[in-house]
């Protein structure tokens, strides 16, 4: 039983329909079956870390986008729980600070991707600069259109630079989402994760679907691609991004470095 991480990207240009795509996995895999994978993937994303930080020459940035209580902090913490943290940063992006926002929207972004040798993770990132910044005019409509080309020029410039960039929109739906805040207000050890913010953000719903249909047709390019992963079930969310990062890593030609000296001949005294 495998899965074809292909039908959950989005291809280049493609229109993005976001009520055609799946937020609950409903395939033929059973969870027992999917729990062997994904043992199976997290030792084979623990040897490719391992792989990716000797070889010392490129790096990996995962960006994770979701709407509110989707399930971005949990997948953080299972996907990447297999990574040495040696080797394995994650950012989190807030609404920008007083000095953040005296600079371009990439600035903040830029001083955070990962360098050779690592995993990054960008739990938020420069999307929400057309996605929340779009819904709440944050700044002229014009201005945000052009940057989604800001942000392929930017991706193709860390691709040129070694970083390879792979995108994961969790994909929930409203009545989800919406059990998922209550279960913040019963349980008083989740209350912290409740903002009142939270209940304006839920109302602007459909606005935020377009704003990320756009930005998945827009900038979902052959080597930075969106995938919209049905997340109503942790397992399956942990399964496909699993595969996608491991997939990634090994088409990125990586080797342990060759030893400049002959093994064989060093005596230690
Ligand atoms: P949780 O899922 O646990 O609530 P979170 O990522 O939502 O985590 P919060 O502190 O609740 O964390 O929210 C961060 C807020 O920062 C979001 O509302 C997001 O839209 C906002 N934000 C992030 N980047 C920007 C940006 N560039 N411009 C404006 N707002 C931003
Ligand atoms: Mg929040």
């Amino acid at each position: 039983m495998s899965v074809h991480s292909d039908d959950y990207r989005v291809m280049p240009n493609q229109t993005v329909k976001l009520k055609k795509f799946p937020t609950r996995y409903d395939g033929k895999m059973t969870k027992e079956e999917g729990l062997e994978k994904i043992a199976e993937l997290y030792r084979r994303l623990s040897e490719l870390q391992a792989l990716l930080y000797a070889d010392g020459k490129q790096s990996l940035l995962v960006v994770l986008q979701a709407m509110d209580a989707a399930g971005k902090d949990s997948t953080i913490r299972n996907v990447f729980s297999p990574l040495n943290p040696q080797g394995c940063k994650v950012a989190s992006f807030k609404a920008p600070n007083s000095v953040e926002t005296m600079h371009d929207f990439l600035w903040r972004i830029h001083q955070n991707v990962p360098r050779s040798g690592y995993i990054g993770v960008f739990n938020r990132s420069h999307y929400e600069d057309v996605l929340v910044a779009r819904v709440k005019n944050l700044a002229p409509k014009e201005i945000i259109k052009r940057r989604y080309e800001h942000i392929n020029n930017f991706e193709a410039l860390l691709r040129d630079a070694g970083t390879r960039v792979v995108k994961f929109y969790l994909h929930i739906t409203a009545d989800y989402q919406k059990t998922q805040l209550q279960k913040r207000l019963d349980t008083p050890e989740k209350n912290w994760k409740f903002s009142p913010s939270d209940i304006p953000e839920r109302m602007h719903w459909d606005e935020y679907q377009e704003a990320f249909a756009a930005a998945f047709s827009h900038c979902s390019t052959a080597d930075a691609p969106w995938y919209i992963v049905p997340a109503e079930r942790k397992w399956f969310r942990n399964l496909l991004i699993a595969q996608v990062i491991v997939e990634t890593l090994e088409g990125m030609n990586l080797h342990y470095p060759q030893a400049q000296f002959d093994p064989k001949e060093v005596k230690i005294p």
